[in-house]
């Protein structure tokens, strides 16, 4: 024995040894020498301890049992613990609630690490993905911008052979649209027929000289004015335009409007208003009134084709054009007022 080690520490390291040999089973308990009458040991580890090599143990010791989880004892009987074991079962359990405690902590520790990794983790990708959506769309925008035809002549050397729907294998002529290249108003038909085909222009057969006649009626000639279509090819039979083939189609219109930058858009028939302004409607319930397109004023009005069979939309087409011009010369005299010094004639 140390004579160098204190009686606590002594103490304590039986103490110890008793947890141990509780914990682990063991057969024998160390006791330092002198201490047997000194700890306050359980009567059962004092029987233990003070039995002789050789004998057996005591029926008041449970022997140990023979393998893990057997304490069946033979010619013995399981006994509860005698009050002197409950001390150390007591600070055994409070290790063990203390050790599981510890586990849990680290556990729930582990867990909130965990969860906040994770929410970083998805942050990060949600970020990530933002920025690629947004590199995504840049990368569109300028796409587009550099195939954007910087003029009509560039417009049309880009469409004219055009084949984004079926109407583009059967035509003649692709009809772009005619006109000035800066006009303030601009007449939007359906689509060609059979004389627009084969000439390759908007408006010659027998509805086109009607329009030219109309736009002279309110002091317009037609190189004032540009005229186009929804459609650039004819569809059969003069059939209406398929909603499909409006799709395909849309993209040149649109540029055409970019390019030109009109003040005034006129629609000419029901499937002009319907495509441009995207809704359903009739002539008689759109017409007369201004509507909104992308910041451009349009004009809903009947189809010249509509007039050569139907003598009574005459009256609401001049109605119509008449309040279009009245439009129109009231924008000439505001940027006229907007521009000190210019002459309205
Ligand atoms: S109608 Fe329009 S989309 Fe279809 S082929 Fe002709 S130009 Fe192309």
């Amino acid at each position: 024995m140390n004579t160098q080690v204190s009686l606590s520490d002594l103490i304590r390291q039986t103490v110890q040894a008793v947890l141990q040999e509780e914990e682990q089973g063991l057969e024998s308990l160390y006791l330092p020498e002198g201490l047997d009458g000194t700890l306050p040991l359980p009567v059962r580890m004092r029987s233990a301890r003070s039995e002789q090599p050789g004998q057996p143990a005591r029926p008041s010791q449970p022997a140990r049992p023979s393998q893990p989880g057997d304490t069946s004892q033979p010619g013995g009987t399981s006994q509860p613990a005698g009050p002197g074991v409950a001390a150390p079962a007591a600070r055994m359990n409070q290790a063990a609630g203390a050790a599981q405690a510890a586990r849990m902590n680290q556990a729930a520790g582990a867990a909130q690490v965990d969860q906040a990794a994770s929410a970083a983790q998805a942050t990060q990708a949600a970020d990530a993905a933002q920025a690629a959506d947004a590199d995504q769309a840049a990368q569109a925008a300028d796409a587009d911008q550099a195939t954007q035809a910087t003029s009509l002549e560039a417009l049309y050397a880009k469409y004219h052979r055009c084949t984004a729907c079926a109407l583009g294998f059967k035509r003649k002529h692709f009809v772009f649209g005619s006109g000035n290249e800066h006009a303030d108003v601009m007449f939007v038909g359906e689509a060609p027929g059979a004389q627009e085909d084969e000439q390759g222009q908007p408006f010659v057969g027998q509805a086109g000289k009607l329009l030219t006649r109309i736009l002279n009626a309110i002091d317009f000639t037609r190189d004032e004015v540009y005229i186009t279509n929804i459609l650039k090819c004819r569809p059969p039979n003069n059939r209406d335009p398929m909603p499909e083939e409006i799709d395909a189609c849309d993209a040149i219109l649109k540029e055409q409007i970019r390019l030109i930058r009109p003040r005034l858009i006129c629609a000419l028939g029901r499937v002009a208003a319907q495509a441009l302004l995207g809704k359903n409607g009739s002539i008689r319930s759109l017409r007369g009134r201004f509507h909104d397109y992308h910041g451009i004023k349009l004009l809903v009005t009947y189809h010249p084709s509509g007039l050569l069979r139907n003598a009574a939309y005459k009256r609401p087409t001049w109605e119509d054009v008449q309040l279009l011009r009245k439009e129109y010369d009231r924008i000439v005299q505001s940027d006229a007022q907007a521009t000190p010094g210019t002459e309205v004639s």
